[in-house]
């Protein structure tokens, strides 16, 4: 329960949340086989996880915290008997890519975008300590960087399944990057796109991530794994975008009206996102947006 709490105290603080959160389970449900060997597995208070796999290894997106992380390499291997040989990280934050010591400390490979290693090398040790002082069963592991990294993309192939990991820029994070799989229309989009009221903006820029999403949209895909909340589609990339869209034109027309930030955080209405969310958008993220189109003129 301790160890709950902290996941839901941490995604609060991370999420920008400053109400109480019922407790809920760490993982809603089994995880879901949504191909042959293709693997979901939504997590409540931390990021989701996905795995591939291949003929002789596994793929997994998303190395999650390490509390999070023995539990799901639980999980994998009551799916499958194969090596868990390397694990992707769709960006670097403590969600995503903290337990990236803890998967290499189990024979993995960690791979990452190369904006998204860059963020590690400055953060990801002081992340790790940090981690430690909670946590100190990890403490004989050893901190390490991920193994490699790309510039736009590098391919995992074998006979039966290909995974196209593949950065179309500046989204989430400037390190995003996302997993494309062609041949079953799968696309696992990290926290470039997630699928309720989780948007974090505090390393993004929300004019690219526009960019970004109407890139990841010329993608046949069928089916979206979000960063976080239940599996989606097609309208879960459309719903992500039109946040955007909606925000910067509401925020911006006040902005030219010449209100003031208190006045436009007030007054901020998107029906649209509080019907998803339940509440107006966070405040941290009207001040994001203010930022960058004060920025921007
Ligand atoms: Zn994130």
């Amino acid at each position: 329960m301790k160890r709950l709490l902290t996941f839901v105290s941490f995604a609060s603080l991370f999420l920008g949340t400053a109400h109480a959160q019922e407790p809920k389970p760490l993982f809603p449900a089994e995880p879901r086989e949504i191909a042959p060997g293709v693997w979901f597995q939504q997590v409540n208070g931390s990021s989701n996880c996905s795995w591939i796999v291949f003929d002789d290894y596994v793929l997994v997106i998303d190395a999650n915290f390490s509390w999070v992380a023995q539990a799901l390499e639980e999980r994998i291997k009551k799916t499958t008997p194969k090596p868990i040989r390397y694990v992707f990280d769709t960006h670097h934050h403590g969600d995503h890519a903290e337990a990236n010591p803890w998967w290499a400390s189990r024979g993995a490979e960690i791979v990452c975008q190369d904006a998204c290693r860059a963020e590690l090398e400055q953060k990801g040790a002081k992340q790790w300590e940090e981690m430690l002082v909670k946590h100190p069963e990890f403490k004989a592991v050893p901190f390490k960087l991920p193994t490699s990294s790309f510039t736009k993309t590098r391919v995992f192939e074998d006979a039966h399944h290909r995974a196209e990991l593949v950065t179309f820029g500046w989204a989430h994070t400037k390190g995003d990057a996302f997993v494309w799989l062609p041949k079953e229309k799968i696309i696992f989009t990290g926290d470039a796109c997630v699928n309720g009221p989780f948007n974090y903006l505090g390393d993004a820029s929300t004019a690219d991530w526009i960019s970004v999403l109407d890139a990841v949209g010329k993608l046949p895909f069928e089916t979206l794994c979000p960063g976080h909340g239940p599996l989606g589609g097609r309208d879960t990339l459309a719903e992500q975008r039109s946040y955007f869209v909606d925000l910067r034109q509401t925020v911006g027309d006040m902005m030219k009206q010449g209100k003031s930030f208190a006045e436009i955080e007030r007054s901020v209405s998107l029906p649209r996102y509080e019907k998803w969310a339940g509440r107006k958008p966070a405040t941290l993220n009207i001040q994001k947006v203010h930022d960058e189109l004060r920025l921007a003129k």
